[in-house]
């Protein structure tokens, strides 16, 4: 019997919906795509849309920018970060967190990861410690929440402001309360691959009205702040107006159209991603030489991605089994590669950032491998993928220890 292949793409999202793709016909009809520019008596879809995640997330304010990046870059200069102060952050994350704490003029201080993909407290309170930080960028990598009740406490006690990269925990919550709601700010992306698509797009939401009015002002509002409808009144601006830098990073009205009808059906997405997420973790449940990450009982995760770890396999073993699972079909991502590939990079990678020694999460990050779950994929396609992986997983785990080999260069 020949071996079982999977041919579907793993970066094929669902179509924009019915009701997004006319909406956005009717902006472009319509031509006022700038979100100031409203005929008379008319609100733009993006004051809409900001006014509507608020709702959803159950925060006062939103804001709607133009990328995930961009929305943490704001959230970190409107939180007051001065230029040459150090930033706390996961040293497992992607490229745009360290990216946006660098470009807002921070240090990136990188905190080790623990076993479970988060963060690790121990190692928070000594670097907090050691630097002096006054602000973390926490990045919910991977949609993994650590102990969110302990590390506001944690944060509290520290005198430590947390910014919650969101990236990949929208619609997910920590006993109930939604990913984005424990921090000062939580900051969002809406670009193609994480959980709602337009392309590219961010969120901040806060119920801090000082620094919503300096994110909005950053973003690049003009004098126009009165247009928007999830912010907080005009009094609050008028100290600020003059003494905060206009950065444009405005969202669009084309692309809050898109957005606005895919609010709604987050929770349906979310369930569906359970399912895949579910059916992936029960395929390779006992698995021989792979372990999969526990997620915890307080956490709603949205599994539109899943993890597991090869640990102490090595580089050569890794490789092959990598080479194996494509030449089926299936593309999977390695954390522990020497060169940055495509989305994934390490923090060694980003040489901008100050050289600093991890060891818990290099050992970690070796034999971590990741992949993308889309919403294209079927029950069936995910059970697949699991007969695929843990059949090469036991294969190679347990055969001789192969030559070195290159990984292979997936997208
Ligand atoms: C995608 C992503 C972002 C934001 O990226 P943009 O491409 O700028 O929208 C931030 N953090 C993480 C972890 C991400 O995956």
């Amino acid at each position: 019997m020949s071996a079982e292949r999977f041919t579907g793409s793993f970066t094929q999202q669902e179509p924009i919906p019915e009701a997004g793709i006319a909406a956005a016909l009717a902006v472009l009809r319509h031509g006022r795509l700038h979100r100031y520019n409203e005929a008379p008596g008319e609100v733009s879809e993006t004051a809409l849309l900001e006014e509507e995640f608020a709702a959803l997330t159950g925060a006062k304010y939103c804001l709607a920018v133009a990328s995930g990046g961009y929305a943490l870059g704001c959230a970190l200069r409107a939180a007051g970060l001065v230029p040459g102060e150090p930033v706390l952050t996961n040293a497992f994350t992607l490229a745009p967190v360290p990216g946006a704490i660098a470009a807002a003029g921070g240090r990136p201080v990188f905190v080790e990861v623990t076993e479970d993909l988060t963060l690790d407290f121990a190692d928070l309170e000594a670097k907090t410690k050691a630097t002096g930080a006054r602000l973390l960028m926490l990045s919910h990598m991977r949609g993994h929440l650590c102990d969110m009740e302990a590390l506001v406490q944690l944060c509290d006690r520290l005198g430590v402001i947390l910014i919650e990269d969101c990236a990949h925990t929208m619609g997910a919550a920590w006993k109930g309360v939604a990913s984005g709601r424990q921090g000062v700010v939580g900051c969002y992306s809406m670009q193609t691959y994480k959980h709602m698509n337009s392309g590219e797009g961010g969120f901040l939401i806060s119920d801090n009205a000082e620094v919503m009015a300096r994110a909005i002002l950053l973003s690049g509002s003009y004098m126009l702040y009165g247009k928007h409808r999830a912010a907080p009144g005009p009094e609050v601006f008028a100290a600020l107006r003059m003494d905060t830098p206009n950065v444009s990073g405005r969202m669009d009205n084309l692309r809050a159209a898109i957005l606005r009808p895919q609010l709604p059906s987050l929770g349906e997405r979310v369930a569906r991603w359970a399912v895949l997420y579910q059916t992936l973790e029960t395929g390779l449940q006992n698995t021989p030489g792979l372990r999969l990450v526990a997620r915890p009982a307080e956490e709603t995760y949205v599994g539109s991605s899943f993890q597991f770890l090869l640990p102490g396999w090595s580089d050569a073993r890794i490789g092959l089994f990598l080479n194996r699972c494509i030449a089926r079909g299936v593309e999977l991502k390695w954390f522990g590669a020497d060169e940055p590939v495509a989305f994934t990079s390490r923090y060694d990678h980003w040489r901008y950032a100050e050289a600093q020694s991890l060891p818990q999460t290099d050992r970690i990050l070796k034999g971590l491998i990741d992949m993308r779950l889309p919403l294209t994929f079927s029950p069936q396609d995910v059970a697949l993928i699991a007969r695929i992986i843990r059949a090469e997983a036991e294969s190679v785990g347990q055969g001789p220890e192969p030559a070195a080999i290159a990984a292979p260069r997936v997208e």
